[in-house]
């Protein structure tokens, strides 16, 4: 008997979910926004929805109570480790823009951050352009790292004279010169942040972005030359933050450790030669579990966030206490961790796409001996010979080809033995089960038998990271959970790109090759790929020109009613074009020529004429997915 239980167990929803997801009694996913359970949406109820409203899938969800409830778990850990090591200072964070910049979710997270001080950070004069425009709570700040030229200098010091908790970090030597001396020009006096490279790095998939060959960062050296300029201009009081970033998603809780005590050092021999620092910016890394492991693996993390509160606290403490000066305030610039779990995909499905092999083969008797050996061995494999029978089978069908490619067989031949061959393997999957046969070989079968689910998204436009950096994310059914599923499955998608499809899903011990799903019965199935809110939605590109999902942002109210705040219309096959550079009129005026022109002819009839141009708009200001 199948339970729920089995099915949360299967996925691991609840080992990754983070209290947001899980399956309810009926078998759908289900989101808790707030963790609370009164206030639990089932998915499959917006799912139809939508659908009845006529909104086209894929469509991706957001959740803003999620970003709210991320900002109050991270800024409540720091307040735990704060009171419970008795740490002199406080914590704020900075939402770093780069992480998902789109202006809905930073409306949210400014809102939520507010009473926390959570400022933002950005790497780009555009970025800072829309970091500008909000409101920040009066002691939240707005920090600008990234590669600086004189127009991204010119515009943060604009800011400053605006707002005055705007932080500019030197992330390369030679911007101190050019900001000290833009400063003096424009007669403003910036707070200013140093970024020193470690010696330490990160760990996991980021390795790379910290220790000494890390692209960005002033070495030891640099930073002296740096602190001697800033007397020269006589600005020491505006050098007040030390930051470091080791890179994004660590999975090992001592390299945080490990980077924040070499930079607790550093912030300490500063401070000791008179420089007033106050905040101690240990910048983003800290991870996010994707695959519910507690691992070190690259889809985890090896710690909680209390965990990695605890850490940086406490080792920053012991490090100050030691060498006697004051404790600063603690900032972080945490993406990954307050957005990943906001957002999820549902896509729907279309049939799997695996040739129908159940169908029996019926024998004339004048066969080729190979068929006949395949067909007995279909007839008398069972539990007892499985395993000699399969092997037996794979022999047969290398042969089968081999008398193929001889020109000995005829394709109808193949064809039966291919089936033969398949149901073969079927058995024999069935047998391994069975009798809890986990050998590669079987495992290997599962693979060969599993389906190809044709999923309706683009890999490159919502899931860039699994494309890219082979980064997992979590997939799951939305509905059915309830039932057994009976199949195993990779998600292609609907781009005509053969990497375009999922092949590598969470697992708990391992990542898996292929996914557990239900046989499509013909009725609707909807596969959900969740944890998206970090990253994916700017990586995401056209390829093929599919374009951005349709969106709704939902929440829930106090009574456990959800709602839909907001509609965000994908983009249309005109929004496509015009990315890549078509003007869709002068498409449309091309193309009424060549129907006028072919009427003219007498090519065409004046309805036909009509009815085709009429298509040819109507597909301008389509979905770019496709219409299931
Ligand atoms: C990318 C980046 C971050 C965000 O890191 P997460 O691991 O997503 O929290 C923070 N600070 C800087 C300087 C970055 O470049």
């Amino acid at each position: 008997m199948w339970k729920i239980e089995d099915a949360i167990d299967l996925y691991g929803i609840e080992r990754w979910g983070n209290g947001y997801f899980t399956f309810n009694k009926n078998g759908d996913l289900s989101v808790r926004p707030t963790k609370k359970d009164a206030q639990t949406i089932d998915i499959k109820n917006v799912v139809d929805s939508l659908a009845a409203k006529k909104i086209k899938f894929p469509v991706l969800f957001r959740f803003p109570q999620i970003l709210e409830g991320q900002i109050k778990e991270l800024n409540g850990a720091f307040s735990n480790s704060i009171s419970e090591f008795k740490y002199n200072n406080t914590y704020q964070g900075a939402f770093p823009m780069k992480v998902n910049q789109r202006r809905e979710v930073i409306e949210e997270i400014v809102r939520s951050g507010k009473k926390f001080n959570l400022g933002l950070e950005v790497g780009t004069k555009a970025e800072l352009l829309a970091a500008m425009s909000f409101e920040l709570g009066p002691e939240a700040l707005l920090i600008c790292n990234g590669f600086k030229d004189d127009e991204y200098l010119k515009l943060a010091l604009n800011a400053v004279k605006l707002k005055n908790r705007v932080v500019i970090v030197i992330d390369e030597f030679s911007e101190t010169r050019r900001l000290l001396e833009l400063s003096k020009t424009m007669g403003v006096k910036p707070l200013i942040g140093i970024r020193v490279k470690l010696y330490s790095r990160g760990s996991g998939k980021w390795a790379e972005s910290g220790g000494e060959s890390a692209k960005f960062g002033l070495t030891t050296t640099e930073m002296l030359d740096c602190i001697k300029t800033f007397a020269e201009y006589d600005m020491f009081e505006q050098l007040q933050m030390l930051h470091f970033h080791v890179g994004s998603q660590i999975t090992e809780i001592r390299r945080i450790q490990k980077a924040v005590k070499e930079a607790a050092r550093v912030y300490a021999k500063i401070r000791q030669m008179h420089i007033n620092i106050k905040y101690f910016n240990i910048g983003g890394g800290l991870g996010v579990d994707y695959d519910g492991s507690k691992t070190s693996s690259d889809a985890s993390a090896n710690y909680t966030m209390q965990e990695y509160a605890n850490n940086v606290v406490y080792s920053l403490k012991d490090v100050c206490d030691e060498e006697n000066v004051p404790h600063p305030t603690i900032l972080s610039e945490s993406g990954r961790a307050l957005s990943a779990y906001h957002s999820l995909l549902v896509i729907n499905v279309k049939g799997d796409k695996n040739g129908n092999h159940n169908k029996p083969v019926e024998m004339r008797g004048n066969e080729p001996h190979i068929l006949r050996e395949l067909f007995d061995g279909l007839k008398e494999i069972n539990i007892k010979n499985y395993i000699e029978y399969y092997h037996d089978a794979l022999q047969h069908r290398e042969e089968l080809l081999s008398l193929f490619n001889l020109g000995e067989i005829e394709l109808e031949e193949k064809s039966k033995g291919e089936i033969l061959f398949l149901q073969i393997c079927e058995k024999a999957a069935a047998f391994a089960r069975e009798t809890e046969n986990k050998s590669d070989d079987f495992e290997d079968l599962n693979k060969l038998l599993s389906k190809k689910y044709i999923g309706n998204f683009s890999t490159f436009q919502s899931i860039p990271d699994f494309w890219a950096i082979k980064q997992l994310f979590p997939v799951v059914p939305v509905t059915r959970a309830n039932e057994k599923p009976t199949q195993y499955g990779t998600i292609v998608d609907i781009t005509c790109d053969s990497d375009g499809e999922i092949d590598k899903f969470v697992d708990l011990k391992d990542v898996k090759e292929i996914l557990e799903l239900h046989e499509l019965n013909n009725g609707s199935y909807y596969i959900s790929i969740l944890m998206l809110g970090a990253y994916q939605d700017t990586i995401g590109d056209y390829h093929n020109l599919f374009g951005a999902a349709n969106e709704v942002h939902i929440i829930v109210d106090d009574s456990g009613e959800w709602h839909i705040k907001q509609l965000v219309n994908g983009d249309r096959n005109c929004d496509v074009l015009g990315y890549v550079k078509y003007n869709t009129s002068e498409l449309l005026s091309v193309f009424e020529s060549e129907v006028v022109q072919a009427q003219r002819e007498n090519r065409l009839s004046k309805q036909d004429a009509e009815d085709i141009l009429n298509n040819y708009k109507d597909s301008m200001n389509q979905y770019t997915y496709m219409d299931l």
